[in-house]
């Protein structure tokens, strides 16, 4: 049963592929005639909140019954705010992830957005309220006009470049000879990693949701590269509650707060330089990526 959810890793996917994979799991799910793990709760009523901060609240969960993987673990997220989540790896970081998704349901606890238990609402307008940047984003074989607009077809011209202009990637669109009406994906113009996030940046701000949850989508990029993607995904999380999955600290070191998780609780939280402060264990994964960052660019000079 545990595999079948494996395909739902949804940091790799973009929303319409989440979608579309549950619809294939449940058609999976009726022919085994397996229950799905996760059901909204009778009558249950579409998520209606103002400030959309994020809360675990003493959150246990594991993928398998007998392996815990967070054990007790509180966090806020604040609205409007830009909290980090770092740890060693396996830590469960992604896990959080999924979790607000409601991919699967905590054991003990619960995951609040805005004051409401998630569990209470309608998985639909919880999904709605959340936008994903992931590392790896899938295109349609379509326009790149088209992969733009998804989340709202009905969006204008002017809408969709707007968002490609703060993704940075306008300029890119306009040189190419058939411009937004690009076919892209297998049978068009391949997109570099680079180009396809910000195509992805560029969906989210069309979709324009509350929170955000943002897999550290740089990691297979030139520092160049890096740097713009970084400067399009500030753009889009100024004034969203956004969430960063964290695997390098590099990138997070402007983060209002960073929740360091270890052994399936939170073993610290604070500002870089507060934690660097502390002298723990974000001081000390600091240390080592520092090092490692140092070595990388000694070999690469
Ligand atoms: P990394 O930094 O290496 O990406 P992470 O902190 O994001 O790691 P998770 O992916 O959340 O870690 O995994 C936490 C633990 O849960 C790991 O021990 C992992 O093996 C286990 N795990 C993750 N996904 C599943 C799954 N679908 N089924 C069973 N166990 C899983």
């Amino acid at each position: 049963m545990m595999q079948l959810y494996q395909p739902l890793n949804i940091l790799g996917f973009a929303y319409r592929e989440i979608k579309q994979s549950l619809i294939d799991m449940e058609k999976m799910f009726d022919l085994l005639k397996i229950e799905p793990e996760v059901k909204d709760a009778p009558g249950a009523q579409d998520l209606d909140v103002d400030a959309c901060s994020v809360r675990f609240d003493d959150v246990h969960f594991g993928y398998d019954p007998r392996r815990a993987v967070l054990k007790g673990l509180s966090f806020e997220a604040e609205a409007g705010k830009k909290t980090a989540i770092v740890g060693p790896s396996g830590a469960g970081k992604s896990t959080i992830a999924r979790l607000i998704f409601r991919f699967y349901d905590v054991t003990q606890g619960a995951i609040t957005i805005g004051g409401t238990d998630i569990r209470d609402v309608t998985q639909d307008s919880v999904r709605r309220n959340l936008g994903v940047v992931p590392q790896d984003t899938v295109l349609f074989n379509d326009t790149i006009s088209y992969n733009i607009s998804y989340p709202r077809p009905e969006a204008t011209k002017d809408e969709i470049e707007r968002a490609a202009q703060m993704a940075q990637i306008h300029e890119f669109v306009s040189r190419l000879p058939d411009g937004y009406e690009t076919l892209v994906g297998e049978r068009g113009l391949k997109l570099s990693g680079g180009e396809k996030q910000r195509v992805a940046i560029a969906r989210t701000i069309i979709k324009n949701p509350p929170i955000l949850i943002l897999d550290e989508a740089t990691s297979a990029l030139d520092s160049e590269t890096e740097a713009e993607i970084l400067t399009s995904l500030n753009a889009l999380a100024s004034g969203r509650t956004s969430i960063v999955i964290a695997h390098r600290l590099s990138t997070i070191i402007d983060a209002d707060k960073i929740v360091v998780v270890d052994g399936g609780v939170v073993a610290e939280e604070g500002t870089h330089e507060e934690l660097l402060g502390k002298g723990g264990l974000y001081a000390r994964l600091w240390k080592q990526q520092s090092s490692t960052r140092a070595r990388e660019e000694f070999e690469q000079a």
